[in-house]
């Protein structure tokens, strides 16, 4: 049976991309459609547009500690509208770049939605019908919102990056790592910020990490209320009034939902081709990424496995290496290290310590300190540096760092964990002096069993 294409993928984010630039690269013949803009969630509106607000946030606090080292520092007023145009720019250059690498290694790209009609059908939104012989569901995921009276007053991330103007007050909805940064930026742009979760923030991660996350947070001055659930929004000449099931009323000018995501997946026509779903809509896979209807794959978020950029770009390249480089691969789910950007910053990778005392058998080392940079500034900022060990392999199955650049720290402490290092090895390693990371060279006695 002859296809029109080998592969066809349905969506240009992270996972997308990759898979149909190695697949082409392998001598496929490749087709993707985008319905958005290519690049996906991280590009256009997560990982990289969130990051460069992270940095823009960053400033006062850069001001304030400058004055405190001798320097005559001001900080003038922060002009959104010349950040967004800024921003703006910088995601179209970077648009410009993904639909270039899809363009020279010979993709076909077809700017529409793309629905799956049969195991090898896809129909277009124009009504083109196409065949491949391989099918990769690559369409990530969206932010949810529930049901409840006002919703289509708030925003979620994707509209954050949009806004035409800084509110002055803003209500963040959620607990997870996503409205724990946000909370963070809009704090340090000077926004006034409140923050109100159902259940406790963070809370997959450390316990220990993220109550001191949550405590600088709150020492920063947003507002932080768990146990605290929107009951209904109003919007009147004020602003958004937003009554709490508490019975709390507050204006604010925005409110952000960041309660979470959905695969997405809804009117996929995934069912067609008898394709079998979970109950929140992930595509199930196996470890090749392969559904249950062979000729079909699914990668990144749409998946629900581990919801980060790396992770869909490895299982994208890891299904176009087994099924067009003759290299069988599976991407590997453990051991991934990641970051949260809040103020402080966290970078975790591997086993909390909750998860390490319920499995038992491990050495709990944990070092706190006030960082040089700061302390001498005066700022009452604490680094929190934490490794989880195997008492009978001595391997180094977690660690968790709450300090300025984590992110950076965790990245390099993950490749040693990786390569199965042990405690002894990590201690046998020549501490960088005057570092932050050179704790995690120098703890000598575990702080708790487990
Ligand atoms: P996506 O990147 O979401 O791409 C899917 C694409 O498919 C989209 O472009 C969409 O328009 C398109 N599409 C959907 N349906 C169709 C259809 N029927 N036809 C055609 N096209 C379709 N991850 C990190 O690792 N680090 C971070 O710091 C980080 N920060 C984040 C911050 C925010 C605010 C958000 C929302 C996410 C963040 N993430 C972060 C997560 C990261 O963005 C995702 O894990 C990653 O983008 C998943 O890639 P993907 O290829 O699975 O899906």
């Amino acid at each position: 049976m002859s296809f029109d294409y080998d592969l066809f993928v349905i969506g240009g984010g992270s996972g997308g991309v990759r898979a149909a630039r190695i697949a082409a690269g392998y001598g496929a013949r490749v087709a993707l459609a985008e319905e958005y803009r290519m690049g996906g969630t991280c590009v256009i509106r997560g990982c990289v547009p969130k990051k460069l607000m992270v940095f823009a946030s960053s400033f006062p606090a850069a001001m304030t500690e400058a004055r405190a080292y001798g320097w005559d520092a001001q900080i003038g007023a922060f002009d959104w509208t010349a950040f967004r145009a800024k921003l703006d720019a910088e995601l179209d250059r970077l648009e410009k770049i993904y639909r270039a690498g899809q363009n020279g290694a010979g993709v076909t790209v077809f700017d529409q939605r793309a629905t799956v009609a049969g195991p090898h059908e896809i129909r277009l939104a124009d009504g083109t019908e196409v065949s491949a012989k391989h099918i990769l569901v690559a369409t990530g995921g969206r932010p949810f919102v529930p049901e409840f009276e006002g919703a289509e007053h708030v925003m979620t991330s994707n509209e954050i990056f949009k806004m035409e103007a800084l509110p002055k007050r803003i209500l963040i909805v959620g607990g997870g790592y996503i409205a724990c940064e946000f909370a963070c930026v809009f704090e340090g742009l000077g926004v006034d910020v409140t923050l109100w979760n159902r259940s406790p923030l963070l809370r997959s991660f450390d316990l220990e990490c993220r109550d001191l996350i949550v405590d600088k947070m709150a020492a920063r001055g947003i507002d932080i209320h768990t146990n605290c659930i929107v009951h209904r929004i109003e919007k009147t000449a004020a602003g958004l009034v937003v009554e709490a099931g508490d019975g709390r009323r507050e204006t604010f000018d925005a409110v952000v939902y960041a309660t979470g995501r959905v695969p997405n997946t809804e009117g996929l026509g995934l069912e067609t081709a008898g394709v079998a779903t979970a109950r929140n809509g992930a595509v199930e896979v196996d470890a090749w990424s392969q559904t249950n209807v062979p000729s079909i794959y699914a990668v990144g978020d749409v998946t629900d496995r581990v919801n980060l950029t790396p992770v869909a770009i490895r299982e994208g390249h890891a299904f176009a290496d087994t099924v067009f480089g003759a290299t069988p691969r599976q991407m590997e789910h453990d051991l991934i290290a990641s970051a949260v950007f809040t103020r402080p910053e966290f970078g975790t990778c591997g086993m909390t310590e909750e998860e390490a005392c319920k499995r038992g058998g491990v050495e709990i080392y944990v070092s706190t300190f006030r960082p040089m940079r700061s302390a001498f500034a005066g700022a009452d900022d604490r680094v929190l540096m934490k490794l989880i060990v195997c008492t009978e392999t001595r391997r180094v199955l977690g660690c968790h760092i709450v300090a300025p650049e984590a992110g950076e720290m965790i990245q390099l402490a993950a490749i040693a964990m990786k390569m199965g290092a042990t405690k002894e090895q990590f201690d046998a390693t020549c501490a960088v002096h005057p570092t932050m990371a050179e704790e995690l060279v120098t703890m000598r006695n575990p702080t708790r069993h487990g």
